[in-house]
């Protein structure tokens, strides 16, 4: 009740949340107390949480900031919202995102931008903008986003909290609708890493409905929070600290980092020198399985469908010409080409071999440290509608993040300052399945 008066009195100035979803969670509540009273109650149970609106939710709406989903109430939960659910964890309702997760600002939602609660001229990030401000506004304790290119970091260093993208493959897909299959990963968004931690023992974990998951035991991430991170190897490559580095970013980043050399890290400079060609890479690849995950939506199945239709191309071309935004009809047209015969071996064959040799840098990088370290963004939050014109910006914003996914690694955002009013990130990527470490340097830091 606490959490909802909260949504209920400031919600309205942030636009964090699509849908909150009062019954439910005082039933959710309710159910949780009882738990509580006969013993069988587990660390999450009554902890209210919110999920981005990407997560099938049975009997919720499951939007994806979208008009074409605006109606679609999923007819099962997803795996990562149910392994929480079980834990005893109550729903506050569905959090805004870039319309199917694509975009960096949450400006593209069907629902409205959300506004970033240090400035509410600021966007909050994205796509998991709405995840993000929540928790930093304290509209819940913590929320579950999902990372394709760092749309978990950078939301979380945006808005001053702390975000997890696990390992591709640690946490089930299954109910989350796919952007680009082979990037996508849900995690955890929360105030510290301690928090994270928690919600992560319960997300983690094999599903054998996501053919990608890994079989792989959980680790338990609470244990080692407390381990000092004395004579652990951090580098930090030269590539994320280049001229299109905010100064003040710099700044933030590099006090940070002293003071994990003050606890006894060892700092040492490293190269990733195929950075740059993330960009390219990413925007092949991510729009190319946007283009075909995104072929459902046809009007016929589910969403929306447009008004007498004439024969069934008209039905296909004016449900998705009225029910897609304009960022992911541009993704569709941009994937679709990339893949269309006679260009495929031109882009999207080019783009999977420079995947395979960024992925390669991490790894040659990480045979030497046990973490790398940098900003989790080239500049602090911007106003509202100064870069949603120019979609090229905006993907440039996305240097320091879209290489981990595309090599599949854990990567974590921290807060690590303030630079003109606005919170600062500091990223911290780590080796397959190394999340414990990862939340472990976050507690040590915070
Ligand atoms: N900004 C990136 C994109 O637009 C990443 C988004 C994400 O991680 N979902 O694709």
């Amino acid at each position: 009740q606490h959490y909802l008066d909260k949504i209920n009195r400031y919600d309205e100035q942030l636009n964090a949340y699509i849908t909150v979803t009062d019954e439910q969670a005082l039933s959710a509540a309710k159910a949780a107390d009882e738990k509580i009273a006969n013993g069988t109650a587990s660390a999450l149970t009554g902890l209210p949480i919110a999920y981005k609106d990407l997560f099938c939710t049975q009997g919720v709406r499951t939007s994806c900031g979208s008009k074409i989903l605006d109606n679609f109430v999923a007819p099962y939960e997803s795996t990562a919202t149910q392994n929480l659910n079980s834990a005893g964890m109550v729903m506050l309702g569905k959090t805004n995102l870039d319309e199917f997760a694509m975009g960096s600002s949450t400006e593209s939602s069907f629902y409205g931008a959300t506004k970033n609660p240090w400035d509410l001229n600021a966007v909050p990030g994205g796509s998991s903008g709405g995840s993000a401000a929540a928790v930093a506004a304290d509209l819940a304790p913590v929320s579950l986003g999902t990372d394709t290119g760092g749309s978990i970091r950078q939301p979380a260093a945006f808005c001053g909290i702390t975000g997890l993208k696990p390992t591709y493959g640690r946490v089930s897909r299954w109910g989350m609708v796919a952007y680009g299959s082979s990037l996508d990963q849900a995690g955890p968004m929360a105030q510290t890493a301690e928090d994270a931690a928690m919600i992560m023992n319960a997300l983690a974990g094999f599903d054998a409905k996501d053919s990608t998951c890994m079989d792989k035991p959980v680790d338990n991430y609470m244990a080692d929070l407390n381990k000092p991170i004395k004579g652990l190897k951090i580098g930090l490559p030269k590539e994320f600290f280049g001229d299109s580095l905010d100064a003040g970013i710099r700044d933030a980043v590099m006090q940070a980092v002293k003071q994990l050399e003050a606890q006894g890290a060892i700092i040492k400079e490293i190269s990733l020198p195929r950075t740059e060609l993330a960009i390219p890479a990413y925007y092949i690849i991510a729009p190319a399985e946007a283009s075909t995950n995104l072929s459902r939506f046809d009007g016929v199945r589910y969403g929306h469908r447009c008004d007498d239709p004439q024969d069934l191309a008209d039905m296909y071309i004016r449900s998705r010409s009225e029910g897609f935004g304009d960022e992911v009809k541009r993704r569709i047209l941009v994937g679709t080409y990339a893949l269309s015969a006679g260009y495929y071996d031109a882009y999207y064959r080019k783009a999977q071999q420079l995947r395979r040799l960024i992925k390669q840098d991490f790894q040659a990088a990480l045979a030497d440290v046990d973490v790398i370290a940098g900003p989790t963004t080239p500049s602090p939050a911007w106003n509202i509608g100064a870069k949603n014109q120019d979609p090229v910006a905006m993907y440039l914003e996305d240097i320091y993040t879209l290489s981990v996914n595309l090599a599949g690694l854990p990567g974590m955002s921290i807060p690590c300052g303030m630079q003109n009013g606005l919170p600062v990130g500091l990223q911290i990527i780590g080796n397959y399945f190394d999340e414990a470490k990862l939340l472990n340097i976050g507690h040590q830091f915070q």
